[in-house]
């Protein structure tokens, strides 16, 4: 569905993105992690026509971006990371923009509406200004209009940021629901958590560049199992195991006050770039 080659995007002497390869199969749902400034946004704006690519190649769906980018933006929809609905209108009139702006007809329009709030569980809102919507409704609103025209593939940007825990876990409810109806999810995140939960495979992201990729056991397999936290004047020291026992072990035959934890996407970041993904 998706296939990047040697993307390069340079603003003045900055790279936000540094020859960056890799390809999505359809159906899958593609994580991309790194830490703020690390180019993900930037691979969505380049993805959905925002902004052009200094060099490179991008094939979306068979189809080459530069060459054909209304074939590419009819098979794409996009939730962008800042809340961009007009707060003025109604969630119904939202979704009605967005239909008239993909050359739906009315029809189309008004029963695909009708049919995505439900499916976001939204139908009681639909007459609601956007202003008044709180921010877990607003990024359901997003979704279903990013859904509207029927996109193969979607594209979420950070899509639960500043949100709490529980308004997140419904989005990844939903986000894994789309993707079970056969839609592509590409999303950014730097939430360890939503990455682990979300992908079927992950991507790393620093400084612009593709550090590594996989599904996230495989990412995390390198290290083991379980970790052990000792905390000292510099920081964290953590160790790696393949077993429970093994790390349970080390905790005993040392005298330290240490956390016996499962290694998570977070550890195989740290250990590939030397630095966290949130800081
Ligand atoms: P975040 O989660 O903070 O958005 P990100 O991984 O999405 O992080 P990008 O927004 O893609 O990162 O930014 C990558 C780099 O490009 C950063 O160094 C950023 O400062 C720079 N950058 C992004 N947009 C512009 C712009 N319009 N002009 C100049 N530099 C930019």
């Amino acid at each position: 569905m998706i296939q990047l080659e040697n993307l390069v995007k340079r603003y003045g002497q900055n790279k936000a993105l540094d020859g960056l390869s890799l390809s999505v199969a359809a159906g899958e749902s593609f994580a991309f992690l790194g830490p703020n400034g690390a180019g993900k946004t930037t691979v969505i704006r380049i993805l959905n026509g925002m902004t052009a690519m200094t060099s490179g190649r991008a094939l979306i769906g068979g189809h080459d971006l530069a060459k054909e980018p209304l074939a590419v933006k009819k098979l794409c929809g996009l939730a962008a990371q800042n809340l961009n609905l007009d707060g003025e209108l109604s969630v119904r009139e939202n979704l009605e923009i967005h239909g008239l702006l993909f050359g739906m007809n009315g029809t189309d329009r008004q029963e695909r509406s009708q049919e995505l709030l439900k499916y976001v569980d939204m139908s009681e809102r639909a007459d609601s200004l956007v202003k008044t919507l709180s921010g877990g409704l607003k990024r359901r609103l997003m979704i279903a209009r990013a859904l509207l025209h029927r996109p193969r593939l979607l594209f979420l940007d950070e899509p639960t940021v500043g949100l709490d825990p529980a308004i997140r876990r419904r989005l990844w409810g939903l986000i894994r629901k789309i993707r079970q109806d056969g839609v592509t999810v590409f999303l950014t995140t730097h939430y360890i958590e939503e990455a682990e939960f979300l992908a079927d495979r992950v991507a790393f992201i620093h400084r612009g560049r593709l550090v590594n990729q996989g599904t996230p056991p495989e990412l995390m397999a390198a290290l083991g199992a379980w970790a052990v936290d000792r905390f000292n004047d510099a920081g964290i020291e953590t160790r790696y195991f393949q077993t429970r026992e093994e790390a349970r072990n080390h905790l005993s035959e040392n005298e330290f006050e240490g956390t016996l934890r499962r290694v998570n996407l977070e550890d195989a970041f740290l250990a590939q770039t030397g630095k966290r993904v949130a800081e």
